[in-house]
């Protein structure tokens, strides 16, 4: 079977990571640090926050917003349950708004249609890698007075309008599961311009410690002292993993740069395929193809997945609408809610995208697609 998505390790990833084990700090040492600096560097953000994945990232990201009960999220259903379920466990009320037809990406228009005073955070997702319009949404968020979190567990390398992802939104999340565009086995990250909403991530992610001594309500305790103030959890990323993460980074412009073949290959090799509609990318964005979603017309995603599983191709569905989830079910939200985004999941199959997917492996892809669909 293809693996739909599948990390690239090579030696020296291996080498980094045994490193670390030899040395002498397996967590809270130098090389968190690093990573979070080479982070920095690559997205622009001027803090960088490692995190243990990219639902703890999001968790940290909107306790950093300051969300808390009875606080709106305004969000998109076709995204990771994860993007809307860490806003929930703060307390948020959580407002569905639907996505636009060609990008599945949150539509500004319709944010700016429901976001009000009320509202806490705006949160998008760069749905397949391709960022969203964020220059439109971050209008409407300055506006009320909200601020704009970017999930980009699809999109670290990715560009809009010439500025790295990271460097766009209020907020930034990523996501280093294998699948995604680099890995650190589990891990992730929250990316900010903002100095205080960096700090506040960095405190949240390591339980709520204050170990600035100006702060601290009692700074003559005893130098073994340190205060909690707000509480936090412990959402540190290991030295260990950072260091695979450090040197994923460097490889990242090569992941960024085959992912980007794999996708015309495809682009080309289906082409005028009857039954299927292919993904579009705006001028103004270069991403990081995490996903490549296709779309399968007349009712028949369905048979056509189960075609390419049969064929060997580990074909997947991303993502069933946030709201169909029973979780969300349970709270009183209905299908139909969001009509571009239902029709979107039911058409959708992404086929399998990775930096080490050969040309013969993304032909034999092809072939099975336009077997399955009869083209
Ligand atoms: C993967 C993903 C997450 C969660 O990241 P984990 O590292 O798996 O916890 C959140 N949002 C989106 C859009 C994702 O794809």
């Amino acid at each position: 079977m293809i693996p739909y998505g599948r990390q690239s390790i090579d030696q020296d990833d291996i080498d980094a990571v045994t490193k670390v084990l030899r040395g002498d700090w397996l967590t809270t040492g130098p090389t968190v640090t690093a990573f979070e600096e080479a982070l920095q560097e690559l997205s622009g953000a001027t803090r960088c926050v490692s995190a243990t994945s990219g639902t703890a990232a999001l968790h940290i990201a909107y306790a950093a917003a300051g969300v808390s009960a009875g606080d709106e999220v305004v969000t998109t259903p076709m995204t990771f349950v994860a993007t809307a379920s860490c806003a929930l466990a703060l307390g948020a009320r959580i407002t569905f708004v639907d996505v636009e037809e060609d990008t599945a990406n949150i539509d500004p228009a319709a944010v700016a249609a429901v976001a009000t005073e009320d509202t806490k955070v705006i949160a998008g997702v760069d749905y397949a890698g391709h960022p969203i319009e964020v220059d439109s949404l971050l209008e409407v968020s300055r506006r009320i007075g909200a601020l704009l979190l970017e999930d980009a567990a699809h999109s670290i390398g990715s560009t809009y309008r010439g500025r790295p992802v990271g460097s766009l939104a209020d907020l930034t999340t990523f996501s280093f599961f294998p699948t995604k565009n680099m890995t650190t086995a589990e891990g992730g990250a929250v990316a900010t311009l903002d100095p205080a909403l960096g700090q506040r991530a960095h405190e949240f992610h390591f339980i709520g410690l204050v170990r600035d001594r100006d702060r601290m309500r009692y700074p003559d305790e005893g130098p073994w002292h340190q205060e909690v103030h707000e509480w936090g959890l412990n959402y540190r990323l290991p030295d260990v993993l950072a260091a695979l993460g450090l040197s994923q980074l460097r490889r990242l412009g090569e992941f960024k740069a085959r992912r980007a073949e794999v996708f015309a290959r495809y682009q080309e090799g289906l082409a005028g395929v009857e039954g299927v509609r292919l993904p579009t990318r705006r001028e103004h964005v270069d991403p990081i193809w995490h996903l490549y979603p296709m779309r399968v017309l007349d009712g028949r995603r369905r048979e056509v997945f189960d075609a390419l599983r049969a064929d060997g191709v580990g074909v997947q569905v991303n993502y069933i609408p946030v709201y169909w989830h029973p979780l969300f079910e349970d709270l009183g939200y209905r299908r139909g809610m969001c009509p571009n985004a239902e029709r979107f999941y039911s058409e959708e199959i992404s086929l399998p995208m990775h930096a080490e997917l050969t040309d013969s492996q993304v032909d034999q892809v092809i072939d099975a697609v336009r077997r399955a669909v009869g083209a």
